[in-house]
């Protein structure tokens, strides 16, 4: 008996300390050109290195060739800002323990790695100081490893792209004619880690590399500390391997502090179980009453680094290691028929969807359904228990009942019996 309750703790914790699996993008253009793998995350407290491939996958168009994006690959430790939960994810991969917590993770990367289409791996980091070829203080020298490309060896023999010191160079002049302070400067680091270094024959690169995958590593610093500069060296230096490896790309982001700086502060959205939003830029702190089911709930984040964090009576919302807000539950079943409802916004009668967020300029009905309780957040009636058929402006809401820090949208929540049936979001302009 003692030997099934073990097993069965055993079971459960496993199931929670391997929650959180990477996601994997494809972006697909014309088939005539490479493939380029680019892998963020494996350090989870390097936001240059996992921010980065969010706004890869938010602002670029790949018109020619491919690109595969992982941006959250140690996605727990990203979490926790830590470099690694349960060790070095990046010492792993020479072998690894099936009981090790990252396992699933290194072996699910590696086939993303060996896919026969990779041409190109680039891993992105935020390493310490700035990489010299000569010592010239503590934090500029040649064991530091920020503002560099990391190879492992000069070349791969008889590969395409092989040539990894080239590539790099090219990369560095590119990146080099235009940096925001002139110690950001980038330089090639080559660890010779066939000859020279152990630690790094256990690393992502190494094992692409001896996969006859040619890899870098993109190391941005960790000594430049605006979190849109890091990220505007990473997306340069993804623009100039593009450019090597004959990709051809669109995109709608100008590489300026305040373009990226906005679409950093940009979280996205939170949909649950397709009945409930929340849009997390705008959103108060602590979102209260969010109905949910007491099992599984779907959810949906719209932004590639947003997860939810249990903490007992609540969940915080994470995007990355950033704490953007706190969910607080009301469990309800969910036994309900109906998918969205009828509205009379500013005059004119549409079908909203349960999920949808609408914007209203004046006032707003709902229309009744037979059995479906109404209400509206923050509207006061005496002797009506469905809030439907009562035209509502703004000024009839209380205000402090907005999901948002403008006081602008307010929640319509609707019931069948005491099973939840969806919310739908009014906007006032
Ligand atoms: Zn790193």
């Amino acid at each position: 008996m003692f030997k099934k309750i073990v097993m069965l703790i055993i079971l459960i914790s496993a199931s929670y300390a391997y929650e959180r699996d990477f996601s994997f993008h494809k972006m697909q253009g014309d088939p005539d050109a490479p493939t380029l793998l680019v892998i963020g995350g494996v350090h989870g407290d390097e936001p240059g290195g996992y921010f980065a491939p969010v706004l890869m996958l938010k602002h670029y168009e790949i018109k020619k060739g491919s690109v595969y994006v992982v941006p959250n690959l140690n996605f727990d430790s990203l979490v926790e800002f830590r470099r690694g939960k349960y060790g070095d994810m990046n010492r792993k991969f020479a072998d690894i323990k099936e009981n090790d917590p990252d396992y699933r993770h290194v072996q699910r990367i590696k086939e993303i790695i060996t896919l026969p289409e990779v041409a190109f791996v680039s891993n992105l980091h935020d390493g310490r100081g700035f990489y010299r070829h000569k010592w010239e203080s503590a934090i500029f020298n040649p064991s530091a490893w920020g503002q560099s490309y990391i190879i492992d060896q000069q070349k791969i023999e008889d590969v395409e792209f092989g040539n990894l010191d080239e590539i790099t160079a090219k990369m560095e002049a590119i990146l080099n004619k235009d940096l925001h302070e002139n110690h950001h400067t980038f330089n090639v680091k080559n660890t010779e880690t066939k000859e020279v270094d152990e630690a790094m024959q256990k690393s992502l690169t190494y094992f692409a590399v001896t996969n006859l995958k040619p890899a870098i590593a993109v190391e941005t610093s960790k000594n430049i500390t605006e979190l849109d500069l890091k990220v505007i060296y990473q997306l340069r230096s993804f623009e100039a391997l593009m450019q090597v490896m004959g990709i051809e790309y669109s995109t709608n982001l100008e590489l300026t502090r305040e373009a990226v700086q906005a679409s950093l502060a940009d979280y996205g959205s939170l949909k649950l179980n397709d009945k409930f939003t929340i849009e997390l830029s705008d959103s108060k702190f602590s979102t209260r009453f969010v109905p949910m089911k007491k099992g599984d709930n779907k959810i949906d984040f719209s932004h590639p680094l947003g997860t939810l964090v249990s903490r007992g009576d609540h969940y915080d919302i994470h995007i990355g290691h950033l704490r953007v807000g706190a969910l607080y539950p009301q469990y309800f079943d969910f036994n309900c028929e109906i998918k969205g409802a009828k509205l009379i916004i500013d005059g004119v009668e549409k079908y909203v969807q349960f999920g949808d967020i609408v914007d209203v300029k004046k006032d707003f009905k709902v229309l009744a359904q037979d059995g479906i309780r109404v209400n509206v957040i923050g509207f006061v009636t005496k002797d009506k228990t469905s809030q439907d058929g009562i035209t509502i402006k703004k000024s009839d809401i209380i205000e402090r009942f907005a999901m948002d820090n403008k006081n602008k949208t307010f929640r319509i929540e609707f019931y069948d019996e005491n099973n939840f049936c969806g919310m739908i979001g009014v906007k006032f302009q």
